[in-house]
């Protein structure tokens, strides 16, 4: 973040990182929040089993992830929930059927920008395995396992590792 030293207000190498939140210049007035976003990651479960996917890119390429993405504006966690299993997936879900766990912060780093996020998690229970077609940019394969036999060294973020660890129970 400290990279960023250039004012694009005034242009004047004046810009400070607040190691938190903010950028300002020391010459103008500009200031420009890098404020948390928002994201959701959502538990289709079947029985006793968990939809996860592999993920196709980084952060974390290879390690597996929960469906969900990013927050867009002006959409509701539930509408990124159906939207994202849609894209990611094609899997169309009924949003009234989503149920909300937690949140939890995380931290994503995206082509050497550091993100803070939170992550909202939700449940999708199904009857059956839904078919689905996987976007092959944003995720090698998927896997359902049984929520015991979850190995957390192989889950992508830690706000996934310490939700598995500490929230999610049968
Ligand atoms: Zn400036």
């Amino acid at each position: 973040m400290t990279k960023l030293t250039i004012c694009p207000n005034c242009g004047e190498k004046n810009l400070h990182w607040d190691n938190e939140k903010k950028w300002s210049c020391n010459a103008c007035s500009f200031v420009l929040y890098h404020n948390v976003a928002s994201a959701v990651a959502v538990l289709v479960k079947c029985g006793d089993e968990i939809l996860l996917t592999k993920r196709n890119q980084n952060p974390a390429i290879g390690k597996l992830d929960l469906p969900g993405g990013f927050v867009d504006p002006k959409e509701s966690a539930e509408t990124t929930c159906k939207r994202e299993l849609w894209e990611e997936l094609k899997i169309d879900i009924n949003t009234s059927k989503l149920v909300y766990i937690t949140s939890l912060p995380n931290t994503y780093i995206y082509k050497d920008i550091l993100y803070n996020t939170l992550d909202m998690f939700y449940m999708y229970e199904v009857d059956e395995k839904p078919n689905f077609c996987i976007e092959k940019s944003e995720i090698i394969s998927t896997v359902w396992i049984d929520s015991n036999d979850i190995n957390i060294d192989e889950i992508a973020f830690d706000s996934q590792k310490y939700f598995f660890e500490t929230f999610y129970t049968n």
